[in-house]
């Protein structure tokens, strides 16, 4: 798919997720950032109160960890493309519930669908739960390669540890760092 299409088709999932705006009061609508074709995906778990004003995904603390995680394996936002499970921010900076997940978890996959991207970083139990499934604990997925198929393709998926877990967690930035040499991998 070339840049005009990939920016037809998201502009369409955009009205599709827009749709949501009403079951998040006065929230606003953060969609993503970085560049559409790039190869590397990175989905969190839905903005917090600075990406709320921002109207962007991780531009609070756990954004800024996020840039200094991407910056040690030779990533920055422009090369990648970012974006969240949900995409308002949830009342009080809630987790997204089970029944939230479910509603965006087809619009996310469409949003992956879109990008085509060769690797996809999911932060977090949410971006889990949504992409691969998975209820359990993290440990289970957390630094393994998986596939997933949407619709007959294939995508490569690890998840490593949400940055805002690492900042009440610094112990945990070890994993984290063997996660991502991981990813940089493939
Ligand atoms: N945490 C997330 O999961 N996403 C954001 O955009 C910000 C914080």
């Amino acid at each position: 798919m070339g840049i005009v299409e990939k920016e037809f088709q998201l502009k369409i999932l955009k009205e599709k997720i827009s749709e949501f705006s009403e079951n998040f009061p006065g929230k606003n609508f953060v969609f993503s950032d970085g560049s559409c074709l790039s190869e590397v995906m990175i989905i969190g778990e839905a903005p917090g109160q600075i990406e709320d004003k921002m109207k962007k995904p991780f531009v609070g603390r756990a954004g800024k960890l996020l840039d200094k995680m991407l910056e040690s394996i030779n990533l920055n936002r422009n090369k990648c493309y970012i974006t969240n499970v949900v995409n308002f921010r949830p009342e009080e900076n809630r987790k997204p519930t089970l029944d939230e997940i479910l509603i965006f978890r087809p619009l996310l996959l469409n949003h992956i669908e879109i990008i085509m991207p060769k690797k996809i970083l999911l932060l977090g139990a949410t971006a889990a739960n949504a992409v691969l499934n998975h209820e359990g604990p993290l440990h289970v997925v957390r630094g393994i390669w998986k596939k997933i198929d949407i619709n007959k393709k294939n995508f490569n998926v690890l998840t490593t540890f949400h940055p805002a877990y690492l900042l009440r967690q610094p112990d945990a930035k070890k994993i984290a760092w063997q996660d991502l040499l991981e990813f940089q991998k493939l």
